[in-house]
């Protein structure tokens, strides 16, 4: 900027008063001609008596010019080129009709050109990239590149996109997670000595499958408590049968019949009441038949595999001291496996039960999965604005590990209609919209704002912000990108 004040002033002294007019044509005529009254059109600074010092100064000296409506630098053919800078801050050009001052500033703000980059200011993209963030699908800014010479070093190259069926509808982020319900925590429900542990990480076990041993004195206790307690139970019935014979024979009396009979309902409640601690400790029905049958009260407790699935944490040694409760291993049914999708809430009507979604990962390029959304959130989250969903889908040959990220296109309504495509790699991202450049003229782009769906065959679906007939930036597009956010790190016109 500073170079191109100094350039008009330069050329101001070198040419006397210049006069620029809406014709373009650059005036020098000698003189001023006192004619204009401040507040009025403004003809020219040489019209102007205050301009009269200002004549040699540069433009910006001019402070009756300043805040007039700028004229698009296009049609400045006084300042294109040369001191585009200087053309932007020079309202010497203009010579409308005075407008009333409210109305003149509002325009001002709405039709003001940048004139480094001949377009209107609130439209470039170069100099206000903090706007990018605000636009919708189908809005864009302007990028114009300085000079053809970019253009070549960019390697920009220009396509229509293609039409095809679309496979999908919305595109969402999501991770994978475990199925939760295939999903177990092997804890020792007793306490005792880890004997041995045949359960490896990373293998694969069919449901009863042992996974643990443990040598625990309350487990020996319970199991003798059963044994005592079936032995009890068959004595007693032995009594009482034995007693009933004599009763029903006159021998005894009846009374001890019927003693006999309540010990022997005590000692078969005295069982089950036995036979149910053994379950509470993770017995199953067939365990405590076989202990029933080996009449034996080891210390030995076996953990067995609730449902076929994969060992995918281990957190036992042989000869560790183990609490009840302990966690000993992860169990996990790999066979499917849940997305956890994070859905704007804007997407509110198109994700719901049931819905079909279509999964690809940036990790695994050639895998594409169906899934179904089975679960949607009741609530959006206060931090995130989105809500959750959660899908269920099938993971062949354990290719998916829980915390992958993968895109979830969410099949809607559109769902084999036509839509347009692009290579995947024309599509750019800031602060977390899709971008993509559209060609106006030969050193003109678009920014604009697209939704982007569905990736196939690096190609990616645009579902609106892109028309058929337009040119696409797709090659160079990041080269632009860059150009278009280089006032993050340095200054555009705004900051002049
Ligand atoms: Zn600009």
């Amino acid at each position: 900027m500073k170079k191109a004040l100094i350039a008009a002033v330069i050329l101001a002294i070198a040419g006397g008063a210049v006069a620029l007019h809406k014709s373009g044509v650059l005036d020098r005529s000698s003189g001023p001609a006192a004619s204009t009254k401040a507040g009025e059109s403004c003809g020219g600074c040489e019209d102007d008596p205050a301009c009269e010092e200002s004549a040699g100064k540069q433009t910006d000296d001019c402070g009756h010019c300043e805040d007039e409506p700028a004229e698009p630098a296009d049609d400045c053919g006084s300042c294109e080129g040369e001191q585009p800078a200087a053309a932007d801050a020079c309202g010497g050009c203009e010579s409308d009709p005075p407008k009333p001052a409210s109305a003149a500033a509002a325009q001002n703000k709405d039709s003001r050109m940048c004139g480094e980059h001949r377009v209107p200011e609130r439209e470039c993209a170069i100099c206000q990239p903090a706007r990018l963030a605000s636009l919708q699908p189908g809005q864009g800014m302007k990028v114009r590149l300085e000079s053809a010479r970019h253009l070549d070093t960019a390697g920009i190259a220009c396509a229509s996109p293609t039409s095809g069926s679309s496979s999908a509808g919305t595109a969402v982020l999501a991770r994978v997670r475990y199925n939760q319900n295939r999903l177990a925590c092997v804890t020792s429900l007793v306490g005792g000595v880890i004997r041995s542990v045949p359960a490896e990480l990373g293998q694969s076990v069919r449901e009863g499958d042992v996974l643990a041993e443990i040598a625990s004195r309350e487990m020996a206790d319970a199991k003798a408590e059963y044994l005592n307690a079936r032995a009890q139970e068959t004595l007693k019935e032995s009594i009482w049968k034995r007693e009933k014979q004599l009763a029903e024979k006159k021998i005894s009396a009846e009374q001890e019949s019927l003693a006999a009979e309540a010990e022997y309902a005590l000692a078969r409640n005295a069982v089950a009441a036995a036979r149910q601690r053994l379950l509470n400790l993770g017995f199953s029905d067939a365990d405590v038949r076989q202990v029933n049958e080996s009449e034996s009260a080891t210390a030995t407790f076996l953990i067995r595999a609730p449902f076929d699935g994969t060992i995918i944490e281990r957190d036992a040694v042989i000869g560790e001291s183990v609490e009840h409760g302990k966690l000993l291993l992860k169990l996990a049914d790999l066979s499917t496996m849940w997305l956890e999708l994070s859905v704007p809430q804007d997407m509110l009507q198109s994700v719901r039960r049931d819905s079909a979604v279509h999964v690809a990962f940036d990790a695994l390029p050639a895998t594409e999965l169906p899934g179904t959304v089975f679960w949607v959130e009741s609530a959006v989250d206060d931090s995130t604005l989105m809500f959750k969903a959660l899908a269920l889908l099938e993971n062949p040959n354990g290719l998916l590990k829980s915390g992958m990220y993968a895109r979830v296109t969410v099949l809607g309504d559109t769902h084999g209609s036509s839509t347009l495509r692009i290579p995947d790699q024309a599509v750019q991202r800031v602060d977390g919209k899709s971008f993509v450049f559209v060609r106006l003229s030969n050193d003109l782009y678009e920014i604009r704002c697209i939704d982007a769906g569905a990736r196939k065959n690096k190609t990616i679906e645009i579902s609106r912000g892109l028309q058929p007939d337009e040119q696409v930036v797709i090659a160079g597009s990041f080269a632009l990108k860059s150009e278009a956010l280089k006032s993050r790190l340095g200054a555009g016109c705004t900051d002049h």
